[in-house]
C-alpha cells in the first residue's frame, strides 16, 4: 500500500488541529511540525508535488485572543481563525524555510470549489504554485465562510483540493489511526482495516463507531473525503500522525487505512468530461489537427477552423473534423469570443491578439476525450 504514496506524483497532506496544537497548553507543537516539514522537504526532493491542508487556526487563535476552551459562537471562531491563521502560516513558512522551500497561503470556501470560474482560478493558481516549486498551505477561509458555503471540516476540503489539482494520493493525518471494525476502546476484538476498495454501508457503519479528539472532523467526514477523492482517481490514507515523522513512517509501510481506487486522476477526469451533460459549442479542426489529436496531442488554436456556440473558459465543447463529424469532446481553455479571435493562429501570437498571455492549447490533451 505504501507504494501508492511513494509512487504518487502529487500528494495532498491534511494536518489536523490536534496534531499541531498541544491540547493542554494551546501551543504550537514546533518540533513535531519541523519533523513533518523534514518529511515534506524530502518528498519534494524526490520530485513529488506536495500541498498541505492545515487546520489549527482556530485552536491557535483561541489562545491569542484569550478565548479559553469554551464553546465558541460562529463569529468568535471566525475571529479566532483570523488571529490564528497568521501564526499558522508563519509557522509553516519558518519550518520550510530551513529547507529553502517557499510556502504560499491559500484560503478557500466551499463555493470556490463549486463555482466553475472560481474553481478554475483556484486550480490554475495552485498548479502554478506547484510548478514554481512551492508548497501551498490551504485552509478554509473562515472569515467569509457563512453556513451555506462552509466546509466546516478540513477533511472534505482536502479531498476537494486533491480532486481539483489531480493529486494521486491524499494523506489524512490526525489522532485517528484508521478504521476499525468496531470501536477499539470498547471492543477487544475490534479489527484494524488496512484497505477499503469500496465504501459499502458496512464501512460507513464502522466509521460511525470510531471516535476522535480532533477538530471538527471525525471518521464520518473522512469517509466523505474518501468518496470525493476516489471519484477523482485519488487514493486516500487515514493515519495517526501523533508521533514524529508520520510521512516517513507511512512511506516505510507504517500503519494506516487505505482507500484505494483503480482510476487515476487523468482517467477520472476524462470519464467526467465524457459524461458532461452540458456541451456549450463546438470547435472544427483541420486535417493536421485530426492527426495530432490521434497521436495524443493537445488541440492548438492553429488547427481550429471554426468556432460555434456560446461558451466560457472551462466549458465542454465538441471537437469536429473537417467533414463535420464529432471526434470527441473536451474542456476549452478559451471563451467563444477569444477562440474566434485566435483560431487559425500560432500559439505564440495569442498574447498579441488577446492582450494577455493565455494557455498555449485551445484544449489540453488531459482535458480531451476522443471517440
Ligand atoms: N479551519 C479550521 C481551523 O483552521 C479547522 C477545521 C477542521 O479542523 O476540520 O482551525
Amino acid at each position: 500500500m505504501s507504494q501508492r504514496l511513494t509512487d504518487a506524483k502529487r500528494v495532498v497532506i491534511k494536518i489536523g488541529s490536534s496534531l499541531l496544537v498541544d491540547q493542554q497548553s494551546g501551543d504550537l507543537r514546533r518540533d513535531w511540525l519541523d519533523a513533518l516539514m523534514d518529511d515534506v522537504a524530502s518528498c519534494r526532493q524526490g520530485k513529488q508535488d506536495i500541498l498541505l491542508v492545515s487546520s489549527g487556526a482556530i485552536a491557535l487563535g483561541r489562545r491569542s485572543l484569550g478565548l479559553g476552551a469554551r464553546m465558541l459562537r460562529l463569529e468568535d471562531s471566525q475571529a479566532a481563525a483570523a488571529a490564528g491563521q497568521i501564526r499558522l502560516a508563519h509557522a509553516y513558512q519558518e519550518s520550510l524555510a530551513r529547507h529553502g522551500v517557499p510556502v504560499a497561503q491559500i484560503l478557500l470556501t466551499g463555493d470556490d470549489t463549486e463555482r466553475r470560474r472560481r474553481y478554475l482560478n483556484a486550480r490554475n493558481t495552485l498548479t502554478a504554485l506547484l510548478a514554481h516549486g512551492s508548497v501551498p498551505v490551504v485552509n478554509e477561509n473562515d472569515t467569509v465562510a457563512t453556513e451555506e458555503i462552509r466546509f466546516g471540516d478540513n477533511d472534505r476540503l482536502a479531498a476537494r483540493v486533491a480532486a481539483m489539482i489531480g493529486a494521486d494520493c491524499l494523506v489524512l493525518l490526525s489522532d485517528i489511526g484508521g478504521l476499525h471494525s468496531a470501536d477499539p476502546r470498547l471492543h477487544d476484538n475490534a479489527e484494524f482495516i488496512a484497505e477499503v476498495a469500496e465504501i459499502t454501508p458496512e464501512i460507513e457503519a464502522m466509521a460511525g463507531a470510531t471516535g476522535s479528539h480532533d477538530g471538527s472532523g471525525g471518521m464520518v467526514t473522512k469517509i466523505q473525503a474518501a468518496r470525493i477523492a476516489g471519484q477523482a482517481g485519488c487514493s486516500m490514507v487515514i493515519a495517526d500522525g501523533t508521533a514524529a515523522h508520520p510521512i516517513a513512517r507511512l512511506r516505510d509501510g507504517g500503519r494506516g487505512t487505505w482507500f484505494t481506487t483503480a482510476a487515476t486522476p487523468t482517467s477520472a477526469r476524462k470519464r467526467w468530461i465524457a459524461a458532461s451533460l452540458h456541451v456549450r459549442g463546438s470547435l472544427s479542426v483541420d486535417a493536421g489537427a485530426v492527426k495530432a489529436l490521434g497521436q495524443g496531442r493537445s488541440l492548438l488554436p492553429a488547427g481550429v477552423t471554426a468556432v460555434e456556440g456560446d461558451f466560457q473558459r472551462g466549458d465542454a465543447v465538441v471537437v469536429r473534423g473537417p467533414d463535420g463529424s464529432a471526434l470527441g469532446r473536451g474542456l476549452t481553455a478559451y471563451s467563444t469570443a477569444d477562440a474566434q479571435r485566435i483560431k487559425g493562429h500560432r500559439s505564440d501570437r495569442i498574447q498579441a491578439i488577446l492582450g494577455y498571455l493565455g494557455r498555449e492549447e485551445m484544449i489540453h490533451r488531459d482535458d480531451l476525450v476522443l471517440g
